[in-house]
């Protein structure tokens, strides 16, 4: 048996799946290839780990610790920022929400014709309330 063969017998011969035969052909060439010994020891040693890495329970207290040292984190990082940065976050965004307002509005002024604005549609001075007919005679006939 060569190294690549005895490789690629050796996570069966580890499992202790692989036929007598083979079996014994991958240990006779264990005894005597250093390398492949080397491997089937790292192989096991992995698989050992693997095997321990499934058997771990999850730690039903492992959820609330994390979120207690996010809260904690947080908190901590509340109390580090200066009072005054505390009080001026609200104004900085009231101050910002305005500036777009002031954006929006200045805007509107650009893409429209200042002209059409103060300029009444004529359909508008048509319909004018204080000349229209009232409505109330109507209703009582
Ligand atoms: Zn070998």
């Amino acid at each position: 048996m060569n190294c690549a063969l005895c490789q690629k017998y050796l996570e069966a011969w580890l499992a202790g799946t692989l036929p007598d035969h083979l079996k014994i052909q991958v240990e006779d060439h264990l005894s005597v290839c250093p390398q492949c010994r080397k491997t089937a020891d790292v192989l096991k040693i992995s698989e050992t780990l693997i095997a321990g890495e499934k058997e771990t329970e999850p730690n039903p207290f492992l959820a609330t610790r994390i979120m207690a040292a996010i809260e904690a984190n947080e908190s901590r990082i509340e109390l580090s920022k200066p009072g005054f940065v505390r009080l001026l976050r609200p104004a900085v965004i009231a101050l910002s929400m305005a500036t777009a307002v002031f954006a929006g509005i200045a805007l509107g002024r650009l893409s429209g014709s200042s002209s059409a604005i103060n300029e009444i549609p004529m359909e508008l001075v048509l319909i004018n309330d204080a000349q229209m007919e009232a409505i109330g005679p109507l209703s009582n006939e």
